[in-house]
């Protein structure tokens, strides 16, 4: 049998990026690429043992976990082609108004049960304006944080007012979830009723409030490497401080039902990538884990992966947040992060230190 010969230029390549980002650089454009379109496991293998180590430089052995309440479900206006809540897609999952008080709290005695740092409230619906249903959202926020059981973070969609900003900030929100989704490139194929840009104007008016960010994507939507290696750099760009990956699990009634599943070790070489252009970002794995990775998640931390969004997600089941326990557990992490306050972050974006720079709205995408 014949072996493969070492390429050792390359194994030199990845040593010199990895040792960089440890010593507290950054790579390029150009080197990111490099690493998404590594193709063989063995080096997939090598580039996950620098990202593990770049996450263990930074993050040590803490993992931050998130969970969240779908707070109004369904019959959404925008027609995102993943989404089983767009009221484009007939894909049976349910509808209803604003959550009560009663749900989120039993969310928060449960985050509070299992060691979860935060509890965000997610709304399907295009954005949220002055009115009513922010009286409601901020009266959720406040009982939330009132409660002292754990952080209370927010998803609702589209900001277009600094008002609308700083009144989730008085009532106590500490972090919003507002994806870019994708590269702005891509960014058409899967949505067409709002724009990237109003993504990035949102983010605008959150991190003048200084409300922190959590700001992923999706990946596996039938995007090239080249959109997750700029949709990464975006992220960096507008100072994310929490990073989503979410990997399509497409379903049944929506647009993207029969796109094909990336390969496992694909899902893997692009968290390793993220944590080599974010090394100090919490990188949080989010929905499709289970079904898209199956016996290989744990091995989202050797990725660099050092959050995770644990128990049910919006539309569809995650394995128990008791398995999740254990499963930290026995890869020696710890998910007791108690009054983590992202200190542990630099700051990013245009890096002035006053947090109210707002964001570029014509192409984050480098
Ligand atoms: S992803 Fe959000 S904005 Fe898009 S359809 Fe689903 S709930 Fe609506």
């Amino acid at each position: 049998m014949q072996r493969a010969s070492l390429d050792l230029t390359k194994l030199q390549r990845l040593d010199e990026l990895g040792r960089r980002v440890l010593d507290g650089g950054s790579i390029s454009r150009d080197d990111a690429m490099w690493l998404f379109n590594l193709e063989s496991t063995a080096d997939i293998f090598a580039l996950m043992s620098w990202s593990n180590r770049i996450r263990e430089q930074f993050k040590g052995n803490k993992i931050h976990l998130c969970s969240i309440v779908n707070a109004k479900a369904g019959a959404c206006s925008e027609n995102c082609s993943f989404c089983a809540q767009s009221s484009f897609h007939q894909t049976g999952s349910p509808r209803y108004g604003f959550v009560d008080p009663e749900p989120v709290m039993e969310a928060a005695d449960e985050a509070n049960r299992n060691s979860v740092t935060a509890v965000g409230l997610v709304a399907a619906w295009k954005g949220i304006n002055e009115g009513p249903m922010l009286d409601e959202v901020c009266d959720r926020i406040r009982e939330l944080k009132a409660s002292g059981k754990t952080r209370p973070d927010a998803s609702l969609g589209i900001i277009k007012d600094q008002k609308v900003a700083d009144r989730l900030k008085e009532a106590g929100l500490e972090c919003y979830g507002h994806n870019l989704e994708s590269s702005k490139r891509f960014f058409p194929q899967h949505c067409t009723t709002h724009t990237y840009e109003d993504r990035v104007g949102t983010i605008g008016y959150l991190k003048k409030a200084g409300i922190k960010i959590c700001s992923g994507g999706i990946i596996g939507m039938g995007e090239t490497r080249e959109d997750r290696c700029d949709l990464a750099f975006s992220l960096k760009e507008i100072g994310a401080n929490v990073v989503p990956i979410n990997i399509l699990n497409p379903i049944k009634g929506t647009t993207f039902e029969n796109v094909p599943p990336l390969p496992p070790m694909e899902i893997l070489q692009t968290i390793a990538c993220f944590r080599f252009i974010l090394p100090r970002q919490e990188i949080m794995i989010a929905g499709g884990r289970t079904v898209n990775l199956r016996d290989m998640q744990s091995m989202v931390f050797t990725a660099g992966a050092s959050a995770l969004m644990v128990g049910n997600y919006l539309t569809t089941l995650n394995q128990s947040v008791e398995k999740d326990l254990q499963m930290l557990k026995d890869l020696g992490l710890d998910p007791d992060w108690e009054g983590h306050d992202f200190s542990d972050q630099e700051e990013t974006g245009c890096g002035c230190d006053n947090g109210k720079c707002e964001p570029e709205t014509d192409g984050a995408t480098v």
